[in-house]
């Protein structure tokens, strides 16, 4: 039996979520594999509920989980708390608590015509943003704001850089063999240090090719040449930034999975985009994001690698038959429904099962 604790959160994170593990329950009956949810509080409803974005109860609930599952946090509502209480730093803290190290950003061509890019850009676009997630100047100290300044420290050790290079070649051996280092090492120490580092690893892996790229003209040959990237391994804020322009050229930041990792099977799955409070309860949200996340999560914490491809072409297939939430809908088609678009896909499981 696996545990999986659900963090649904705020905005649409509770309607994309619910279709995730929709998806996963289908998979539970098909296989026999019991899976067990557990529900728990999140972001801004933690801190209206509880008074903090995340108790250490359920840190522990989730510590003591196979998996956690999260849809999304945050919300105008919320907007002008102090950093420390705001439903973002509870993420930031239940990704530290887990010691969740590793952000793996799949960034792949599902809908040609929804690309802002030009269709001659658009027919190798497979790459895979590996994100440094428990340090840099997210968690550097000192940090503050002041009356007249204000500032944050960008800081790596060695063993965070060593770990994260490690894991960015490895996956590149299962895919093209290319590994695109990111940073601003003619600006900044912290840069120069990551880039000493990575090519010290590259070293243990000479079947990989391994090329160092400022953040700046990474941004650049995202838009005019993204098919030249294969494994792009990023610092902290680096990878932030350049996963969301990942999901800008496919098309939509609601088709965009994340699996956040650490030293064992044990991982937090969550879609990449926020909580939409724009969309949210209008039940209108794609929840394509999440259900990827959920075939992640079948493949890096259950070992489930056939399930979680069944789940990949199941969604494949839903958009070949035409369906679409409002985000990707063409001019003149009819959008469907979150839960609609949900159902379909677990539909196409089954009948691939059949
Ligand atoms: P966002 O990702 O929530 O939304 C950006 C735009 O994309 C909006 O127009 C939204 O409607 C659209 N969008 C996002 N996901 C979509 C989906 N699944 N289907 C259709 N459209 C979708 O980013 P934002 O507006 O900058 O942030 C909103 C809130 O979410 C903020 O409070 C922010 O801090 C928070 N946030 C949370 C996370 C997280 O929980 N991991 C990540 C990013 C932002």
């Amino acid at each position: 039996m696996k545990r999986i604790l659900v963090l649904p959160g705020d905005g649409i994170g509770p309607e994309v979520a619910n279709e995730a593990i929709k998806v996963l329950e289908c998979i539970s009956e098909i296989t026999k594999e019991k899976f067990e949810f557990e529900y728990e509080l999140i972001g801004g409803i933690s801190i209206d509920q509880r008074g903090v974005p995340i108790t250490d109860e359920v840190i522990e609930k989730a510590k003591k989980s196979d998996a956690v599952f999260l849809g999304a946090v945050g919300g105008p509502n919320w907007d002008n708390l102090p950093m420390d209480k705001k439903p973002e730093s509870g993420l930031l803290k239940l990704r530290k608590s887990l010691n969740l190290w590793a952000n793996i950003r799949p960034i792949k061509i599902l809908m040609k015509k929804i690309s802002p890019l030009r269709p001659a850009l658009l027919k190798k676009i497979d790459f895979v943003v590996i994100r440094e997630l428990t340090s840099d100047i997210y968690f550097g100290t000192p940090r503050a704001i002041e009356e007249n300044r204000a500032y944050n420290t960008a800081s790596y050790t060695r063993e965070e850089v060593e770990r994260i290079a490690r894991l960015a070649f490895e996956l590149a051996r299962k895919r093209k063999k290319k590994v695109t280092s990111i940073d601003k090492a003619n600006v900044l120490e912290v840069s120069a240090f990551w880039r000493k580092i990575v090519s010290e690893i590259s070293k243990d892996y000479p079947d990989i090719s391994l090329e160092h790229v400022y953040v700046d003209a990474a941004s650049f040959y995202l838009i005019v040449n993204p098919a030249r990237f294969d494994v792009l391994l990023c610092p902290n804020l680096f990878g932030d930034i350049l996963s969301d322009e990942g999901g800008a050229i496919i098309g939509s930041l609601g088709l965009c999975p994340s699996a956040s990792l650490g030293d064992s099977n044990f991982g937090l799955y969550e879609p990449v985009h926020g909580s939409a409070p724009d969309i949210a309860g209008k039940g209108i949200a794609n929840p394509i994001a999440s259900i990827l996340s959920a075939a992640m999560l079948l493949r890096y914490s259950f070992n489930m690698e056939k399930e979680a491809k069944a789940v990949e072409k199941a969604v494949e297939k839903t958009i070949k038959d035409g369906l679409r939430t409002q985000d990707i809908a063409e001019r003149n088609q009819r959008p469907v429904s979150t839960r609609e678009f949900g159902d379909y896909v677990v539909k196409k499981i089954k009948e691939m099962y059949l």
